[in-house]
């Protein structure tokens, strides 16, 4: 015996419409926290590792200790950039600004909440 039933020629209630798809697409309107860069006001300064000698107007610069690698480079909100050798020593670098350091350094991926924690991550 065998018996045929009418297949329904009209989607159910619970049917998924097929083009309702591209609206999984939808950019949310809002990112996580990860990718949201802090403004200029929200933080005292950035800081980044440059290990490589660093060359400033054509020339490696050195510190007064000999080092010329391996520095911590901030820059603070006033616009100011200054250099920290492997020895801790702080000079103000008038040739850098901000503009350079952002042409230099790559997305901001970590919160320090002081100075000495940044340094520490930054290895020194
Ligand atoms: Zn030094």
């Amino acid at each position: 015996m065998h018996t045929e039933l009418p297949l329904p020629d009209f989607p159910g209630p619970d049917a998924a419409p097929a083009h309702a798809a591209p609206e999984s697409t939808e950019v949310p309107d809002f990112l996580p926290a990860d990718f949201r860069a802090p403004s200029r006001q929200d933080v005292s300064g950035f800081m980044m590792r440059w290990d490589l000698p660093l060359v400033i107007d054509g020339e490696v610069h050195q510190c007064h200790c000999g080092a010329y690698r391996n520095w911590i480079v901030f820059n603070m909100r006033d616009d100011s950039v200054w250099l920290r050798c492997e020895a801790g020593h702080e000079a103000k670098e008038s040739r850098l600004d901000t503009a350079w350091y952002n042409r230099n350094s790559g997305p901001v991926d970590h919160f320090h909440p002081t100075l000495d924690e940044g340094l520490r991550h930054l290895g020194h």
